[in-house]
């Protein structure tokens, strides 16, 4: 199970194919385009909105989704950091596979961090792999698997983005009660007290 959604949130398939798609809608309309992170990143421009569909509106790290944030909020992470000297420029850095969706907080944690050849795919989020990297545990918290626990590289990078914070156990319920929510619209009392419940769980997000 992909620790990033909740039983209510679609799986994440065809993500390599839905990228390459927005790369050659990007190549068609801008002949020269060369650094795909100029479009994408751009928030009036079709591009970005088609690549937040692409993650299926949730951040490819911890998961929140865009019924939480709002689409201003994500962000294009360079997933190998774009200042580091294997690139010549931050242009070099800006090929497709290499763009990640990611919120504000996630991609503002991760910044520098550079990922190591030998845990490439191990935190790629584009790989199932990285789905076994990590798990949801019974209250919600991100966890690095056992697999991993002692892998000095990935308990880098999960401290640095800062994936076990009580921020994403609290998006998670938020996720959980809205997938809920939209199951139960017939019952007019139980979703008028799910709004309720997650009125009061969003003011204690806000000031986390
Ligand atoms: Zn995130």
């Amino acid at each position: 199970m992909d620790y990033r959604r909740t039983k209510y949130c679609p799986e994440l398939v065809d993500i390599k194919e839905k990228k390459k798609k927005i790369e050659a809608l990007i190549k068609k309309e801008h002949p020269h385009a060369q650094d795909m992170h100029t479009y994408i990143s751009d928030n009036s421009e079709k591009y970005k909105l088609k690549f937040v569909q692409a993650y299926n509106g949730k951040c490819a790290y911890c998961g929140v989704s865009i019924d939480l944030i709002k689409k201003n909020e994500f962000e294009i992470d360079h997933f190998l950091y774009e200042k580091f000297p294997k690139f010549k420029t931050k242009k070099e850095a800006g090929y497709i596979e290499n763009l990640i969706l990611a919120c504000h907080d996630c991609n503002h944690n991760k910044s520098d961090f550079w990922i190591n050849e030998d845990c490439y795919n191990a935190l790629y989020p584009d790989e199932k792999e990285m789905q076994k990297t990590f798990f949801r545990d019974e209250q919600y918290y991100i966890c690095i698997s056992d697999e991993y626990k002692d892998d000095k590289s990935i308990n880098e990078f999960y401290d640095k983005v800062r994936l076990g914070t009580e921020l994403h156990r609290l998006d998670y319920l938020l996720m959980n009660i809205i997938g809920l929510q939209r199951k139960c619209q017939e019952n007019k009392d139980l979703y008028a007290g799910l709004g309720k419940i997650m009125d009061v769980i969003r003011e204690k997000r806000n000031i986390i």
